[in-house]
């Protein structure tokens, strides 16, 4: 997927709403985790919830604190209330979680504009450090510490499952909930050809076939075998699709385990150990698969813009600064390779604007320079798009055109003329300069040489010089 470097949005959206969408969607996922993939005793495998208030602070240019944290609050009570039917232990971890979100807001926004956490290698790093490891190590001690004081838990034990839960939670759940609420998706989507869309989807749904594979039919541990359409997602899908594909495999795996399938539960009986052996395997992936996709991000990023430049360069190289048709160089490229594979006649008309030195020493180089974008603008006003116009020097211009008779060649000859006649070009507040123009016109036969066809224009072009000028002569 294409992905540009998105810098966070200015606070438009209404406070009311950020607080129903993180209200809802951390009640939604707290629940959803509750139920799914924890015992009822325990605290859940992956915690993706807290990775809803993260990525709203962080795509606000100005993050609405207590919009985000009261809204968590109250959706973290309602889903506990709802599935464990208690409200005084999740009050007490609330402060915790919230000192979470904090914390890895903080750390991820401090130095950075672009709120693309794979933009590069540094920013993946900085993201892990701060969502993987700080954050969570603060918030599992505090958990830790409230769970061996009011429910006396043992300390290490809590500390370690909160710790891998939380963090992998942000880690996982972070960049796809700030690419879905971001509008990155669908920009992403966006830019998309139909069969480019079709071909993401179809790796990502083959990402699901081996999750559901791994987790539900296999009956040997075969959890290896994800890696390889994950790879395959960072390589033909892009750094948004490994986010989503690790997210998919974390659900995915996660509910098998709680409900008692997978390599994981055929490994183990102890459901702590379970749980710590699929944590250990995504965090893994994640710290494999991620820096790839930023690798391949960065690379793409840099690449696009060698292109750009390359473009902008040849363009540059090719066209006449003064009037913005091609130089001779762009001229003589192009209507060789015309020429090159040309089937039919075709008509080179060569052109030199009369007495020009005269306008130059009578009205200045600068109103000299206007005259000539003025003709410019003329012969493009009066051919097609596809035939070639050159400026070939001073003020010479030279025409290929996409007609194969003589007549049609010398028509539009004339009504360029007539052109220039009609629109005399203002000098000053009083005076009006009529431009003309001779032409010389000579007929293209393939396969015939843009050296010869010119040379033969020119010669014409001098026979309507010397015959008084503003007029056409053709080639015989
Ligand atoms: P003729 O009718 O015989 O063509 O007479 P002419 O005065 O037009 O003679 P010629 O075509 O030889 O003159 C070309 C002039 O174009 C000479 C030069 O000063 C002027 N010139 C060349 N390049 C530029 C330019 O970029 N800007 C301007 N203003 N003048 C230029
Ligand atoms: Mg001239």
């Amino acid at each position: 997927m294409g992905e540009t470097v998105r810098t966070a949005r200015p606070s438009g959206t209404p406070s009311g709403t950020i607080w129903l969408v993180a209200a809802s969607l951390y009640f939604l996922f707290a629940a959803s985790t509750i139920h799914l993939t924890s015992d009822g005793r325990t605290i859940a495998t992956v915690w993706p919830a807290n990775a809803v208030l993260v990525a709203l602070l962080l795509l606000d240019r100005r993050p609405r604190w207590w919009t985000v944290l009261s809204a968590g609050l109250v959706g973290n009570v309602a889903a506990n209330w709802l599935t464990r039917g208690s409200i005084a232990g999740p009050l007490l971890y609330a402060a915790a979680n919230g000192l979470e979100v904090v914390v890895a807001t903080i750390l991820i926004r401090r130095g950075s504009g672009s709120i693309d956490l794979l933009r590069s290698t540094g920013a993946l790093l900085r993201f892990i450090l701060a969502a993987g490891l700080i954050a969570p190590a603060l918030s599992g001690a505090a958990g830790a510490a409230t769970a061996t004081l009011v429910y006396d838990q043992a300390f290490v034990s809590s500390f370690k499952t909160w710790f891998l839960s939380d963090g992998l939670g942000l880690l996982v759940f972070t960049p796809v909930f700030m690419a879905i609420l971001g509008g990155q998706l669908t920009d992403c989507i966006r830019s998309k050809s139909p069969m480019q869309r079709l071909e993401s989807l179809a790796y990502l749904g083959l990402v699901v076939a081996t999750a559901y594979l791994v987790f539900y039919v296999a009956v040997l541990p075969a959890l290896f075998l994800l890696y390889a359409p994950v790879m395959l997602v960072t390589f033909r899908v892009g750094p948004l699709g490994t986010k989503m594909a690790v997210m998919a495999i974390a659900v995915i795996g996660a509910c098998a385990t709680a409900s008692g399938h997978g390599p994981v539960v055929m490994t183990t009986g102890d459901p702590v150990l379970q749980a710590h052996l699929f944590q250990s395997f995504l965090a893994i992936m994640l710290i494999t698969c991620l820096p790839v996709a930023a690798e391949i991000a960065a690379r793409t990023r840099l690449s696009r813009k060698l292109e750009e430049q390359a473009a902008e360069a040849h363009a540059e190289a090719i066209t006449d600064t003064l009037t913005g048709l091609l130089n001779r160089r762009g001229f003589e490229r192009r209507a060789g390779a015309l020429l090159d594979r040309a089937a039919s006649p075709l008509c080179c008309v060569a052109i030199d604007i009369d007495h020009f030195k005269g306008i130059n020493d009578s009205w200045g180089h600068p109103f000299g320079d206007h005259v000539l974008r003025h003709l410019a603008a003329t012969l493009r006003a009066n051919t097609r798009p596809d035939d070639l116009i050159g400026r070939l020097g001073g003020d010479e211009f030279v025409m290929i055109l996409q007609v194969g008779d003589h007549d049609t060649g010398e028509a539009i000859c004339t009504r360029i003329q007539a052109a220039l006649r009609q629109q005399p070009i203002a000098a000053d507040a009083a005076t009006h300069v009529l431009l003309s123009i001779s032409c010389g016109i000579a007929s293209i036969t393939p396969p015939d040489r843009l050296r010869d066809v010119i040379a033969r224009a020119d010669d014409a072009l001098y026979r309507a010089k010397a015959g008084g000028r503003n007029g056409f002569r053709s080639a015989g």
